[in-house]
């Protein structure tokens, strides 16, 4: 690693410190890097704000598309001062950036009372065996507002 992008670590990690220390939430941070530059950073805020997607990676991934004007963080590297759970590993490849780097990993968080492989054991399971039941209805009502979207013309595709 470049000592660039240990500095750019080293502040997602800060980060984690200071937003546990502040109260603002748990002890996980994030910058998103693009060209050199940090343009959107941020640190877990789920207690404070009581959002409990507030996950340091959505707080930066926010951060920086919006100071892009964008939805998508192409180019963009990510680091996290942990390895993201599943959530954020799917807003992360929502945002699309080019690479993610982390510091602790996963275990390091169950270590720490974070522990999200309950998560991926839940997608192994069949739908109506998950702690949350699934239960589909009314597809035919739905599907017509695919249906819609897929002849709509001057639509943003992303
Ligand atoms: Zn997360």
């Amino acid at each position: 690693m470049t000592e660039q992008q240990k500095s750019f670590m080293k502040q997602a990690i800060e980060l984690s410190q200071m937003g546990m220390d502040s109260g603002v939430g748990g002890p996980f941070g994030c910058v998103i890097v693009k060209n050199g530059q940090i343009i959107g950073k941020g640190s877990n805020a789920v207690s404070s704000t009581n959002d409990p997607t507030a996950h340091a990676e959505v707080v930066a991934i926010r951060d920086a598309c919006k100071n892009l004007n964008s939805f998508q963080l192409e180019g963009c590297e990510l680091y996290t001062s942990c390895e993201p759970c599943p959530m954020c590993l799917g807003a992360i490849y929502w945002a699309r950036p080019s690479k993610v780097y982390y510091a602790n990993t996963k275990k390091d968080a169950a270590a720490a009372g974070f522990d999200d492989q309950f998560i991926y054991e839940e997608l192994e399971l069949p739908l109506e065996e998950r702690s949350i039941p699934f239960h589909q209805f009314m597809r035919d009502d739905a599907k017509g507002v695919f249906e819609n979207w897929i002849k709509k013309e001057n639509k943003t595709v992303y």
